[in-house]
């Protein structure tokens, strides 16, 4: 079989990047692998065993029994660690919090990587809609569809505050923005790299942004067919 067709999306936290992949991936008929929830799972393990997520030492300890697998179908969408389903709990502010330091350790982001290029190539599916940070420079420079998903960030931090509506909009956005801070200290995902096309969602509703991506994917394998004939 031959690989799948890679669709990477890259975009800063709020950018609407994992409800408009997992739609792209419905329309398209292809797989979707949120790689955000690996770190995320990978943090909850590390709350579990009530290690230090700043200390890059401890990290690498518990990345060592670390059993992670997650489903890559867009109608049923689950994360597990080892036997503990643990998709909603790696969305909880606790674990938000903690991940930028895993997401820090190099072993780590080796390591997911290696894990996420296996589940793409074990898909079984055309494609695969894989969407992070570092998709598009790092998990898959080659893919033929490369995005970069952005929004303002008064909009991306309004998007979550309506995500979490139990908890108070100003500390939600503190929240957003204290982890983009960190998080761009590992991975520029606010910059497009070369050949990366910008899909900017500020003015658009959900469903003209999924548009606009299936707009990208179409144009994009449009032009790799024609220059493989
Ligand atoms: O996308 P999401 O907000 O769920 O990602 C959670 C965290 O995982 C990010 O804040 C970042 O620290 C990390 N991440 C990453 N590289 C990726 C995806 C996520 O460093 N490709």
């Amino acid at each position: 079989m031959t690989d799948p067709i890679v669709v990477a999306i890259d975009g800063p936290a709020g950018s609407g990047k994992s409800s408009v992949s997992k739609q792209a991936a419905r329309r398209l008929g292809y797989g979707y692998l949120d790689t955000g929830a690996a770190y995320r799972a990978l943090a909850w393990h590390a709350l579990q065993h009530s290690a230090d997520t700043s200390d890059a030492v401890a990290v690498v300890e518990v990345l060592g029994d670390f059993d992670y697998a997650i489903s890559l179908d867009p109608d049923d969408f689950w994360v597990r660690v080892g036997a503990a389903d643990v998709t909603d709990a790696i969305r909880e502010p606790r674990v938000s919090d903690a991940v930028s330091g895993v997401a820090r350790v190099p072993i780590v982001r080796e390591t997911v990587n290696r894990l996420f290029r296996d589940l793409i190539a074990g898909s079984g599916r055309p494609g695969v809609v894989v969407e992070g940070r570092d998709i598009t420079t790092v998990v898959a420079p080659d893919a033929p569809v490369r995005i970069l998903l952005t929004a303002s960030p008064e909009v991306r931090a309004a998007r979550r505050s309506a995500e979490l509506a139990n908890e108070d909009a100003a500390a939600v956005a503190d929240a957003l923005h204290r982890r983009d801070a960190s998080d761009a200290q590992v991975v520029d995902f606010l910059t497009a790299a070369e050949g990366v096309v910008v899909v900017d969602s500020t003015a658009l509703d959900f469903e003209a942004t999924v548009d606009a991506v299936i707009g990208v994917v179409d144009a994009a394998l449009a032009v790799q067919e024609t220059g493989e004939r």
